[in-house]
């Protein structure tokens, strides 16, 4: 059985045509899809009979299944869905003033093995296929309006998810068509509908993929920096060693031309005493001047095991400062759901790493609604 949540829009619209059916047709379904978030066909009710009795044994609507969920405090929820094996992914939802985004995963573990990680750290597992990655979106959607969430921006039908970050576990450029197919169903106006500006990925910086990505689907990039150097940032960020500082920012300003926004954010973890001192700022400033950016600044988010700790307030601020002297808009991120394991680099989802073996390096205690 195909899963509609695997076809991206072109996929759809092709599935339909090789039936004989209109492209009105696929249209119609996307919407009951995406849009309505309708997982059975026969509920599909505009449809003919014989077209749903069609659809029903060719098809299936397979959403992720979650097996945890979880509200922090400042309203932050968290959904541990089940990702096959002995593995779990994770999608976060952080409402704030203005909008509803989601961060969403694009692979069980990551590969690339960053020091401070705690998804790296579990080591790689396996892709998601697309209808994994926005069977998230759908499911947030559709739990958030079966709650009754009601929200300032949800004004003439519009679901509660505005923004999507590509921020979860696995980076997504290394699962690159599914997380493409993914992005497009984001765009599409027959299915999500999210301009590209709202809509974000975040690398660690694989280079020809971000040449890629700014050829197929520009949306809007973050760039995970968090050194101004090759020797720092080849052991923050050991894919530095493969495409180092020069090839990534020419290929970030190579994104630029096509870019939904007319900078790239750079994304900065503050690790005490590692990469936080004002004259890393300034090498910081120098390395990017010739960049249209922002930076964000993230306070490291410990976990179990890490030998980092978190820069204290006043040396991010410090750092800040110099970078905001040097011309640069320097944000620094606030902390969402901290309480229950969901801030940046916190997800851990549950990984039966296939890489290191290194087997229940974490699993998380969630509370289920
Ligand atoms: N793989 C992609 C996207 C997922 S990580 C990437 O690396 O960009 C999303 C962001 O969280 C990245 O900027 C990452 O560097 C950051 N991050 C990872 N671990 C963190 C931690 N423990 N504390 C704070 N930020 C972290
Ligand atoms: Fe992977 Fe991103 Fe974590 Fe690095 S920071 S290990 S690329 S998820």
């Amino acid at each position: 059985m195909i899963n509609l949540l695997d076809l991206d829009p072109n996929a759809f619209t092709a599935f339909f045509a090789e039936r004989g059916e209109k492209p009105f047709r696929a249209r119609q379904v996307s919407r009951w899809l995406h849009q309505r978030f309708v997982d059975d066909v026969g509920a599909m009710s505009d449809l003919a009979r014989p077209l749903r009795e069609r659809l029903a044994s060719e098809v299936d609507i397979r959403a992720p299944r979650v097996v945890a969920d979880t509200i922090a405090a400042d309203g932050t929820r968290k959904w541990l869905i089940d990702a096959g094996g002995a593995n779990a992914i994770e999608a976060v939802y952080i409402p704030e003033d203005d909008r509803g985004t989601l961060c969403v995963s694009s692979q069980a573990g990551c590969a690339l093995d960053c020091a401070f990680c705690s998804t790296g750290k579990q080591g790689f597992n396996r892709n998601l296929s697309t209808g994994e990655i926005i069977g998230q979106l759908w499911h947030a959607n559709r739990a958030l309006i079966a709650d009754g969430v009601t929200a300032p921006w949800m004004t003439a039908g519009r679901a509660p998810i505005t923004n999507v970050v590509m921020m979860g576990m696995g980076e997504p450029l290394a699962n690159f068509d599914n997380v493409v197919a993914a992005l497009k169903l984001m765009l599409d106006d027959n299915a999500y509908g999210l301009s590209r500006r709202r809509v974000t990925l975040s690398t660690s910086g694989l280079v020809p993929m971000i040449d890629r990505l700014r050829d197929e689907c520009p949306v809007a990039l973050a760039v995970s920096l968090h050194a101004p150097t090759d020797a720092l940032r080849d052991r923050l960020v050991p894919i530095n060693r493969k495409h180092p500082l020069d090839e990534l920012l020419a290929a970030c300003r190579r994104y630029l031309e096509k870019a939904p926004r007319d900078f790239i954010t750079f994304e900065y973890v503050m690790l005490d005493g590692v990469n936080d001192d004002t004259a890393t700022a300034r090498q910081l400033l120098a390395l990017l001047r010739d960049t249209s950016c922002k930076i964000n600044l993230i306070p490291f988010n410990p976990f179990p095991g890490t030998e980092f700790r978190t820069s204290p307030r006043e040396r991010i601020l410090a750092f800040q400062r110099t970078l905001i002297d040097g011309d640069i808009v320097t944000t620094i991120r606030k902390t969402r759901g901290e309480d229950i394991d969901a801030a940046c680099g916190q997800l851990a989802g549950r990984v039966q790493d296939r890489t290191k073996r290194k087997l229940g390096s974490r699993i998380p205690v969630v509370a289920t609604r």
